[in-house]
């Protein structure tokens, strides 16, 4: 077998040509400022050949922190009842953040829920159609929803109502993992409901873990199967054990892991959106996860709204580190600035065109 060499690796992925899986794993495994610079650099010209120096900004708005499911690596799992302050904010206050996010120049409202049982279990769901409702009458930005697993006509009222994007993470695309990470969670339904969302025309977010118990092998995998589903967002974050649940003294990988795997995402899917997660380093972590070749800054949250995050849930938010005003001189430090709000609609409306073409 033909020795790899990086220059080579990188050439072809700026070609346009398929990487083959061995070529992947060599990148995933890289170390070594040298040649992990390499991959960076070549990820951040990828990023600039299709967005330029823009940058696109989310809020997060977690409105409950129910659920019905006991993921074993989330703080927010039904079972974990000692360690988790729960809420499930009105709509009020939900109206009056996302309001307050519009204005600041974010430019998506994420709609993150646990499967809250009130919601999905009670009859409830027309209050949360009539939330979502308000949210995109008031604040006239694109949304997205992630509300966990829903049936083909939940997802059709979201749709129906102006929500554009649906986000559900697998976390992992090894099957045998996959079951041990989401419990009782069927693998295929939680899949599929991704290629659903294509099908009515939404956009779909895929996402999943490193530093969970994964082989590169097993990340590799995880890479082919958002480029199957045609993910037009994608996203990583580093697992963070949480109190309180059956990975609380998990040994969890080095964070360098999250970056190689956002800049082989860049490479394998240059023209996507790649989120920089404020909810793992907060602050701190942003700008390595931009100069990764990220174009998409998340879980921006408010202060003093009683808001969390999910997997480093207070990190900076009370101290205004997840607010716009603190992420612009990162922004600028790293030759950034915030798209034009006209900018992400368009985007989102030509990629939806690939779909309503397609239905
Ligand atoms: S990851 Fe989501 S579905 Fe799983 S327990 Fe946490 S909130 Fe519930």
């Amino acid at each position: 077998m033909t020795e790899l060499i990086i220059e080579d690796i990188l050439a072809k992925a700026t070609a346009g040509e398929t990487l083959a899986d061995r070529e992947i794993i060599h990148l995933l495994n890289l170390e070594g400022e040298n040649d992990t610079e390499k991959l960076f650099s070549a990820a951040r010209i990828a990023r600039t050949k299709h967005f330029g120096n823009e940058i696109f900004m989310y809020a997060f708005i977690y409105f409950s922190t129910y659920c019905r499911n006991d993921c074993a690596f989330c703080l927010y799992r039904r079972s974990n009842q000692a360690a988790v302050k729960r809420y499930r904010k009105s709509i009020e206050d939900i109206i009056e953040t996302a309001e307050q996010m519009a204005g600041s120049g974010v430019h998506l409202l994420d709609l993150t829920m646990g499967e809250d049982p009130y919601y999905f279990n009670n009859g409830h769901f027309d209050e949360l159609l009539a939330l979502v409702r308000a949210v995109k009458e008031k604040s006239d930005l694109p949304l997205m929803i992630s509300p966990g697993v829903v049936s083909h006509d939940q997802l059709n009222s979201f749709k129906e109502i102006g929500v554009d994007w649906y986000a559900l993470y697998q976390e992992t695309h090894n099957r045998e993992r996959y079951a041990q990470l989401r419990l009782g969670q069927d693998y295929d339904t939680r899949l599929n409901m991704k290629r659903y969302a294509h099908e009515i025309g939404m956009l779909a977010e895929e996402g999943l873990l490193s530093g969970v118990g994964e082989s590169t092998e097993d990340l590799c995998n995880s890479l082919n199967v958002m480029r199957e589903l045609s993910a037009d967002q994608v996203r990583v974050m580093s697992f963070i054990p949480q109190v309180g649940t059956p990975l609380e003294n998990f040994k969890t990988s080095p964070h360098l892991r999250e970056l190689l795997i956002i800049a082989v995402m860049r490479l394998l899917f240059p023209d996507r959106l790649i989120p920089a997660s404020l909810d793992v380093d907060g602050l701190a972590g942003l700008k390595q996860r931009l100069n990764a070749g990220a174009n998409v800054v998340t879980s921006i949250i408010p202060p003093h709204q009683g808001f969390q995050g999910v997997s480093q849930s207070t990190l900076d938010v009370d101290e205004g580190g997840r607010s716009v005003d603190a992420i612009l001189p990162v922004l600028n430090s790293c030759g950034l600035h915030p798209a034009q709000i006209d900018s992400y609609k368009t985007w989102v409306a030509q990629r939806r065109q690939l779909y309503s073409r397609q239905g």
